[in-house]
């Protein structure tokens, strides 16, 4: 690293097995975008054991320089040997900002990091942005903009944290686009020793059951999601019905998985999965800000209410008002008739 660059924004690189997680690669991205504001450099911080060829990832997404711990302790994710690690590493080096894919590693060691290291933390943001703000009449230079829905997603509130040194968020996967590889990025691998005592290693991992999801639906390029207006299991394999047709997964609205019509792992939305399809058909979704919040960067959306004032239509590029037990047969129909 050359020592006249700053190297402000980092990026923890979550891996497991050697496989690097995606939303660390989203956030590399981003994290690009608020270095250049920055005049900075980005560094991602791998943990692990045997993973130095994941370096050359990260670079390809964007990091600069790759903080790497390598260490069979390291080998699988464990709350205090890698938080009082990244604890060390942040203290020492003071980054400007920290960001943490908000996942079950994340958000179990983001706090323990921010609380260390007495930093502001903010969770779930949903933008992030780099601004100088004066504020009773004192500059505050590079703030993170921590944007996020609040009190039940009613507003989107900006937080900032002005009075620390060090800023750190954690995101939700899918929320921040992961823009194209480049592999002949490079950059600096830079090791990292690892020391650790005998109570950071004494919860000792026996076994490990991984139940991989069947579920990937930020990868589908078609996704027809259904609401509580079909609230039936009958109205709701009319949705099913028309995924199939299309050769589209299946996805709900928060209410309909509460009401038993789909399984959780399918539900958009801010506490659901965030999705960015080619084509995004909501049928029966009234168009809540918490759903919006997972979906509305889809390429094209279509959306088929029973109401004519319902949000969904204000993120809808086409809108069919109608009753989806009426239009979804003959969506079905005409898809059909078009293949023969
Ligand atoms: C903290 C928090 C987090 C949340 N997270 C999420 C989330 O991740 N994802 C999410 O989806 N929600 C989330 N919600 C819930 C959200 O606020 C809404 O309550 C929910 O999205 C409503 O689901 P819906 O649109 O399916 O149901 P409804 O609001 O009941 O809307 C049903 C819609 O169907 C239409 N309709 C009814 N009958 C028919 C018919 N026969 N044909 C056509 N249209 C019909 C109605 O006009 C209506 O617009 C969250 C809420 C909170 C407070």
């Amino acid at each position: 690293m050359n020592s006249n660059i700053k190297d402000m924004v980092w990026v923890f690189a979550e891996q497991s097995n050697g496989e690097l997680a995606d939303v660390s690669l989203e956030l590399l991205h981003k994290a690009g975008a608020l270095a250049k504001k920055m005049d900075s450099e980005v560094s991602a911080v791998l943990l692990g054991h045997e993973i130095a060829e994941l370096a050359n990832t990260l670079f390809a997404h964007g990091a600069d320089n790759v903080y790497l711990l390598d260490d069979k302790e390291l080998k699988d994710f464990r709350s205090l040997p890698y938080a009082n690690l990244i604890t060390k590493l942040v203290e020492d080096k003071q980054p400007r900002i920290v960001l943490f894919g908000a996942t079950h590693t994340g958000r179990d060691i983001a706090p323990r990091v921010a609380s260390h290291t007495r930093s502001g933390l903010t969770a779930d943001c949903t933008e992030l942005k780099i601004e100088t703000l004066t504020l009773r009449k004192v500059e505050h230079t590079d703030l993170l903009l921590q944007i996020r829905p609040a009190f039940g997603g009613n507003i989107i509130a900006t937080i900032i944290s002005p009075d620390v040194a060090i800023q750190m968020a954690t995101i939700r996967e899918g929320v921040m686009e992961m823009g194209e590889a480049d592999p002949s990025r490079t950059g600096h691998v830079i090791q990292i020793p690892v020391k650790l005592g005998p109570i950071e290693v004494a919860v000792q991992i026996i076994e490990k059951h991984q139940k991989p999801s069947e579920v990937n639906l930020k990868t589908a390029p078609i996704i027809v999601a259904g609401g509580y207006g079909a609230d039936t299991p009958e109205k709701f394999q009319l949705i099913k019905d028309l995924a199939k047709v299309l050769g589209a997964d299946v996805a709900g609205s928060r209410a309909a998985v509460d009401a038993g019509l789909i399984e959780a792992e399918r539900q958009v939305g801010q506490t659901g999965t965030t999705v960015r399809p080619k084509l995004y058909i909501a049928i029966g979704i009234s168009g809540a800000i918490q759903h919006r919040a997972g979906m509305q960067e889809s390429q094209k959306i279509i959306a088929i209410n029973n109401d004519p004032e319902a949000p969904i239509f204000g993120v809808a590029h086409y809108g069919i008002t109608g009753d989806l037990e009426v239009v979804i047969p003959k969506l079905i129909a005409a898809y059909k008739s078009q293949l023969h």
